[in-house]
């Protein structure tokens, strides 16, 4: 069986997560800071929070930014629910904005003919969610010049891209954003088994944040409404959640982050591989643009006859080869269709959908086994012909 990603672990992953296993704190604690501030470096960022998963952080990112019943949250119809369902959490409607045909990125020209309308209608969006596709960033800055036009707030749904830069700068330092969120699902880059967090440099934004993750509650007696009762003493001052990460899950995350480099590097390396094998085939291989250096979570190719990739997945399926589909567009899921979205809304996102198959790209992916993908998917092909 080859899946499509999974993780990459080395003794020195589980030889962190052992020490703290021996160790006074099991749950958020110094491992956790250490990790926020590892990652908010990396991606040069000024703030890092922590939580259970990108699911969670983007939910305390809308939170932090104030989103509520009566606002609006857009994200690209190509993504994961996640982006989409942050915006219901907070009771916000969504709407999505179709995606570039090069990169499945969010289209900014699409977003910015978007707006033109939203404005006629009275109904510009509090919070756009632009998400990192296949962990290549989108047009930041055309998405930063809209956002200052038109007043809304940006979450970057990196979720892909840690490792990944834009204009030479890692993606995360939210030079173009408010805030901007990882993952670190086993399936992504970089692990902690489940988890998330999210970079900012406002330090407003991170309090906020650092609250919705645990219950609203502080000890810090300039956060607290009157005096404080005594050293025991903790108040409520928002609603929160349980979203804290694990010291046994920082621990792994950190360890992991000093390989993030060599991970992203890999990548690489097997994408140009793909990139040679495939070339001749009927297909569309992914695009990789000039400003961009892609974490390369997913390699993603178009089928040049999308009538195809029904028998040409199953095929490669019954093969033991675990090919996937990023991603069924998320204004058809049956719960956004109740709320009013409909088939035509994006359609450059229905398009790449219906040819679509992601091949299997992971660290530990060897070159043997990718000569195995790239003959089966060539032989299921003429085989169609
Ligand atoms: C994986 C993913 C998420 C959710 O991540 P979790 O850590 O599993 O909650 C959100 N958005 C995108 C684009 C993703 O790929």
């Amino acid at each position: 069986m080859i899946p499509y990603g999974r993780q990459h672990i080395e003794q020195g992953d589980i030889d962190a997560v052992v020490e703290v296993l021996r160790s006074d704190f099991l749950t958020q604690g110094p491992r956790v800071v250490e990790f926020e501030r590892c990652v908010a470096a990396y991606v040069e960022a000024t703030h890092g929070v922590a939580v259970n998963s990108a699911t969670s952080a983007l939910h305390i990112a809308c939170m932090a930014l104030d989103l509520g019943p009566g606002d609006w949250l857009w994200t690209a119809s190509n993504t994961f629910l996640a982006s989409a369902n942050c915006g219901r959490y907070c009771g916000a409607s969504v709407d999505f904005v179709d995606i570039d045909p090069l990169t499945y990125n969010m289209s900014v020209p699409a977003l910015a003919a978007k707006l033109v309308q939203a404005e006629q209608q009275g109904r510009l969006p509090k919070v756009v969610v632009p998400v990192h596709f296949a962990g290549q960033s989108c047009d930041m800055r055309g998405i930063a010049e809209l956002a200052a036009r038109y007043g809304f707030k940006v979450i970057e749904d990196a979720s892909h891209a840690i490792g990944a830069r834009y204009l030479d700068r890692p993606v995360g330092n939210c030079a173009y954003s408010d805030i901007t969120v990882f993952s670190f699902h086993p399936v992504k880059i970089v692990t902690t088994a489940e988890g998330g967090l999210c970079t900012t440099r406002d330090a407003g934004l991170a309090q906020k944040m650092e609250l919705a993750r645990s219950h609203g509650m502080t000890r810090l007696p300039e956060l607290m409404e009157g005096e404080s009762e005594g050293p025991w003493y903790y108040q409520q001052v928002s609603l929160g959640y349980n979203y804290r990460l694990t010291e046994l899950q920082a621990a792994l995350g950190l360890h992991q982050m000093q390989s993030v480099d060599r991970f992203v590097a890999r990548r690489h390396a097997l994408a140009e591989r793909y990139d040679q094998l495939l070339a001749g085939l009927p297909l569309k291989r992914p695009h990789q643009t000039p400003d961009s250096y892609s974490a390369l979570h997913l390699y993603p190719v178009v089928l040049d006859d999308a009538g195809q990739r029904h028998r040409v997945f199953e095929g490669m399926r019954a093969a033991g080869i675990l090919v996937n589909v990023h991603y069924i567009p998320v204004h058809l899921q049956p719960y956004y269709r109740r709320l009013g979205s409909q088939p035509g809304d994006c359609p450059q996102a229905e398009a790449y959908y219906a040819g679509t198959i992601s091949l299997p790209l992971y660290y530990d992916l060897g070159e043997a086994q990718q000569d195995h993908v790239v003959a089966a998917l060539a032989a299921l092909l003429s085989a169609g012909k």
